[in-house]
């Protein structure tokens, strides 16, 4: 890993809100079940299934569910002002419950075999006007990123068998299929 790597662990958030409000949030099943858990929603006014047109998510990755209607992502529900959870205050109501998406974020990170962090690096998915007078524990990162990938390669698994069925089915079938 490059050395200056280390200047990111002084990350600190301004709170803009901009990776709450452009992006759309991709959720797993243990998710939905932790909001579901603090707002009381049914699934399907927790998340939305987006199509390819509306995110930028190469085909080769994970997460796309074949529905009848065709190729979505399952994302977080968004309002015209962004995420469904974004306060006017800019800040997050649902903020000891969000997915573990926006717990890990903007930390992006790839790991070596030996489970070393061979990269860290802030993402570039939004503008993040951030300042580096902060202060981050890496070993908190690394946890937050392997509490992603254990509830994320469940979700991708079962995603797997739903792909497989035919004939395909809706949204509401999905949401079945995953427990909902
Ligand atoms: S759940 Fe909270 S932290 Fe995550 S995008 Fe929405 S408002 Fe932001
Ligand atoms: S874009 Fe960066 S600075 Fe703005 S709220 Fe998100 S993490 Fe914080």
């Amino acid at each position: 890993m490059a050395e200056d790597w280390k200047k990111l662990l002084s990350f600190r958030c301004t709170c803009c809100g901009n990776c709450c409000r452009e992006p759309i949030v991709l959720v797993t099943d243990e998710d939905i079940r932790r909001v579901q858990a603090h707002t009381r929603q049914p699934a399907h006014k927790i998340v939305d299934f987006y199509k390819p047109s509306e995110i930028a998510w190469e085909k080769s990755q994970p997460g796309w569910i074949r529905l009848k209607s065709g190729r979505r992502i399952m994302g977080l529900k968004r309002t015209e002002a962004g995420c469904q959870y974004l306060g006017d205050d800019e800040l997050c109501t649902i903020y000891e419950h969000r997915p573990v998406t926006c717990r890990r974020y903007p930390f992006d990170l790839e790991m070596g075999a030996d489970g070393d962090i061979e990269l860290l690096s802030i993402s570039q998915s939004v503008e993040c006007p951030y300042e580096l007078d902060g202060e981050n524990s890496l070993t908190e990162i690394k946890a937050l990123a392997d509490w992603e990938e254990k509830e994320e390669d469940p979700y991708f698994e079962k995603l797997e068998g739903w792909n497989k069925k035919k004939p395909r089915g809706g949204k509401k079938k999905f949401l079945k299929f995953l427990g909902f």
